[in-house]
């Protein structure tokens, strides 16, 4: 029988909701059960692809090739399950089916309505391929009251009653702010979210309360009482030294627990944390630490870089280190001695992913820096990108080299690719097409050359990453790139795209076409982070 866990939020927005569903899947995962989350976003585009890193934080990207929230990503490091396009859905997706089956004139004469044609379509979402599971944990975005996420709090409550209780659990998140003038915790703002859940008909079984300090007995039962909730079911939630803390620290307070006994659940195997234990032992005792520049465009908003952030730290418990991150603004680095200020006392160096022209230049100057000094670089998508232009310039004599994502060039050292191969057949894209859904999106296979370092990083010949991206290295200019010392060590496996490039003179120089901080997990470090800040940590005993 699958079980249905809906997680809302109250109060204000930003209470680590996504954290909280990856870490309840956790604990119930070591308790061996099968779980899979997924998340409904209520804003109206169709997905958050074209949404500016600012806005929305980073895109997620599945195996599947779907562009989707960041909590998708916390929801895979956590458990394990890679997520897939089904697994989270916006408004606009919402409105987009209903309106094509409207045309379609699927819907018979009917006047098609928010109750039931969209609750309909929510519902649908929720319960898709769900028969193998134990749990489906679905986070719903935004704020309770919002006006937007209504549609989708009336789905959870007719689910509800289309399920029985015995299936369906509420988990509210709310905030228990201090006020410090008065040395207190308030409870207030959590009665007032509860009380408008059940004006919209869902009365919450638990509250997971956000606050800074520990939540007093006293006020524990106050919000059970005027919440109209057991005060068990009242689970305090205070700040974590780390996200992977979290899944421990919530055990602690009794979450699981708490949930299998909402749902009646009395033989419940009892969890297996070891492993969560193991990795915060690492995170707790480093034997060192080493400081990466990322030299990149969205450097003032952390979460526009979150996988990154995280597949760093995955690097640092593999080495037993902890990764100080310094984020460096790329235009800045225009300036050649803001550039050797900053970059010198770096133990290695990164170029993200990204787009658009600003800032490309310093991230150029970046790669110079590091292919000079020796320094450990790692170049990512538009990294890579950067890096292949670098090595045209400086070392293949092509002056002008560009990429045709900046404008017109006559060195197009990157250029758009209409078409490439998937494992389906050839897939192309139009070069003026509709920003929105034209990228090289989703897992694709790599071959790796077996005499290579990223051969001997990932111990492997075939890989999979996931991609996402427009341009590609113009395979027009590989051989003149090798001229100058580049070695293409990965290939798309039709041997049209490059995909990896490195620098046999350099101690470790990598740049890859894809994306592998998506799929590392703290669980299992991504080889070629654990590989970077390997190198990192023999840097940082040069200095
Ligand atoms: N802007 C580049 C492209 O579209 C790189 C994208 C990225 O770094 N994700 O190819």
């Amino acid at each position: 029988m699958t079980r249905f866990i809906f997680i809302t939020g109250g109060v204000v927005s930003s209470l680590g909701k996504g954290l909280m569903a990856a870490s309840l899947a956790a604990l119930l995962q070591a308790r061996g059960y099968k779980v899979r989350i997924r998340k409904f976003d209520p804003y109206l585009n169709v997905d958050p692809g074209t949404m500016s890193p600012y806005q929305h934080g980073e895109v997620y990207v599945t195996d599947d090739g779907a562009e989707t929230d960041l909590d998708l990503g916390h929801y895979e490091r956590f458990t394990g399950v890679s997520a897939r396009q089904s697994d989270n859905v916006t408004s606009g997706r919402i409105y987009q089916t209903i309106i094509q089956r409207e045309r379609r004139g699927d819907y018979l004469g009917a006047t098609v309505q928010v109750i039931p044609h969209v609750t309909d379509a929510i519902k649908e979402f929720a319960l898709a391929d769900t028969d193998d599971l134990d749990f489906v944990l679905c986070e719903i975005g935004g704020t309770v009251g919002d006006i937007e996420s209504l549609p989708f709090i009336e789905a959870i409550r007719q689910l509800r009653n289309d399920l029985g209780r015995d299936r369906t659990l509420s988990v509210h998140v709310t905030l228990v702010p201090y006020i410090a003038a008065a040395g207190e915790l308030k409870t207030k703002p959590t009665q007032h979210s509860v009380r408008e859940l059940t004006s919209l008909g869902i009365q919450p079984d638990l509250l997971l309360c956000r606050c800074e300090h520990p939540l007093p007995d006293g006020e524990r039962a106050k919000i059970a009482a005027f919440c109209n909730v057991r005060k068990q079911a009242v689970i305090p939630a205070l700040d974590a030294q780390s996200i992977y803390a979290v899944p421990l620290q919530y055990h602690g307070e009794g979450l699981d627990d708490e949930v299998l006994h909402a749902f009646g659940i009395k033989d419940a195997p009892s969890p297996d944390l070891a492993r969560w234990q193991d990795i915060m032992n690492r995170f707790n005792n480093p034997e060192g630490e080493v400081t990466i520049g990322v030299v990149g465009k969205y450097v003032g908003l952390q979460d526009a870089y979150k996988s990154l952030h995280e597949a760093l730290v995955h690097g640092g418990m593999a080495n037993h280190v902890k990764v100080n991150v310094k984020w460096l603004d790329a235009e800045l680095f225009e300036n050649e001695e803001e550039l050797a200020a900053n970059l010198e006392p770096m133990h290695a160096i990164l170029v993200p992913g990204g787009f658009g022209e600003r800032g490309s230049e310093g991230k150029i100057a970046s790669v110079k820096f590091a292919r000079e000094h020796k320094v450990p670089f790692f170049g990512i998508c538009l990294g890579m990108q950067m890096a292949c232009i670098e090595a045209a310039r400086n070392t293949s004599g092509i002056a002008e080299a560009s990429t045709t994502e900046f404008g017109d060039t006559d060195e197009p050292v990157v250029g758009l690719i209409t078409e490439w191969m998937t494992k389906e057949g050839a897939e192309a894209r139009a070069a003026g097409g509709d920003l929105g859904g034209t990228m090289r999106l989703g897992a694709y296979d790599a071959r790796l050359d077996g005499n290579s370092h990223a051969g001997a990083i990932y111990g492997a010949t075939m890989i999979s990453e996931r991609h996402r991206h427009r341009y590609e290295v113009n395979s027009h200019y590989t051989d003149r790139l090798r001229d100058g010392g580049l070695l293409f060590s990965g290939m798309s496996p039709d041997g049209a795209l490059p995909e990896i490039v490195e620098r046999p003179d350099h101690p470790w120089f990598i740049g890859v076409q894809f994306h592998p901080e998506l799929k590392s997990r703290p669980f299992e470090p991504h080889p070629l982070f654990a590989s970077f800040i390997k190198a990192a940590v023999a840097q940082s005993r040069l200095v």
